[in-house]
């Protein structure tokens, strides 16, 4: 089923990430998680994409999982600047044949200067990748935005400028990036509706469950941290169990306030972790009716 019609159907959804593995030894572990996902009945599931042989591979395999075996909706991430035409053709190629109707397009994060990875320069910005998915037909296209403004620091102004090209490029619906504060994201959606973006926005929220992953994940996305999720991570940060239950409480009062102000698209970032999206969904299922 394409996203924009689920949506269109229902005014609240939940749906969950998950993120391919990286190596073939670990994909029943991965296959486990996603089996696992999908039993607590999201309304669709996307997989994260890797640019480089392996986990190209796996989130073509993963998703065909998730629709075929699961028979749940699957979103597939595809990332443009670490590929080439062909590449992006023959992966769109395979989401096809395998019945994935629903593609997020992104740029993909730049690699390290000492990484060695090659740049083909094929692409530069995820609209180019918009155009190229709109043009082989069929798909209906997901893109991010960045509530907090994109780490390459443009300026939020020209950020949405950038925004509405892409949009009007054809994407159906937009995918945030996670956030902590609420009213930066209300003040943001303003911005974007005052742009002439009109297209439904999904939230993306990070159940945070520990201080490492959190790093690492602050340091590419430009999220700022609030002070509440500070005092969080400073009280409970050495103590898993505890930061754990901490994070679902964020992230299910988060999902509280969004739906109470009228959000009801809610995308929860799982970190392939059935119990932690389980327990949210504990805390929130009674607001999806
Ligand atoms: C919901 C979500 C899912 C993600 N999933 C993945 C994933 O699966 N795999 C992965 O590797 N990464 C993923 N990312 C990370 C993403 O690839 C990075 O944030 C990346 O740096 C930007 O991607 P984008 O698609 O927003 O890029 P773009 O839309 O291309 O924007 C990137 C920057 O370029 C600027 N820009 C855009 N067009 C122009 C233009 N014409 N001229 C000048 N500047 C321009 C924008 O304002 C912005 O600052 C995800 C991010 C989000 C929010």
């Amino acid at each position: 089923m394409k996203i924009n019609d689920i949506i269109r159907s229902k005014p609240i959804t939940l749906s969950f990430e998950v993120f391919p593995p990286k190596t073939d030894d670990r994909y029943d572990t991965v296959a486990q998680a996603v089996s696992a996902l999908s039993s607590l009945a999201p309304d669709y599931m996307s997989v994260t994409y890797g640019a480089g042989g392996g986990t190209s591979k796996n989130t073509v395999r993963i998703a065909t999982d998730i629709e075929k075996v699961h028979h749940t909706t699957a979103l597939a991430h595809l990332t443009c600047l670490s590929s080439t035409k062909q590449d992006i053709q023959s992966i769109l190629g395979e989401l096809k044949e395998n019945g994935i109707h629903n593609v997020l397009a992104l740029r993909g994060d730049q690699p390290k200067p000492d990484s060695g990875a090659p740049i083909p320069h094929d692409y530069r910005y995820a609209v180019e990748l918009v155009n190229d998915i709109r043009a082989f037909g069929d798909f209906c296209i997901g893109a991010a935005c960045h509530p907090e403004g994109h780490p390459d620091r443009n300026g939020l102004q020209e950020e949405i400028i950038h925004l509405r090209e892409k949009v009007d490029r054809g994407v159906d619906f937009l995918v945030t990036q996670f956030f902590f504060d609420n009213q930066k994201f209300y003040d943001y959606i303003d911005r974007l509706r005052g742009a002439g973006i009109n297209v439904p926005i999904i939230v993306g929220v990070m159940p945070v469950t520990s201080v490492q992953s959190l790093e690492r994940m602050i340091a590419i996305s430009g999220t700022s941290v609030t002070p509440r999720m500070q005092t969080l991570l400073s009280r409970w940060g050495d103590d898993p169990d505890s930061m754990a239950q901490a994070g679902v409480l964020h992230a299910s009062e988060q999902i509280l306030d969004l739906v109470s102000n009228g959000f009801g698209g809610i995308h929860i970032y799982t970190m392939n972790k059935p119990l932690i999206a389980s327990a949210i969904r504990n805390n929130v299922g009674f607001l999806l009716g």
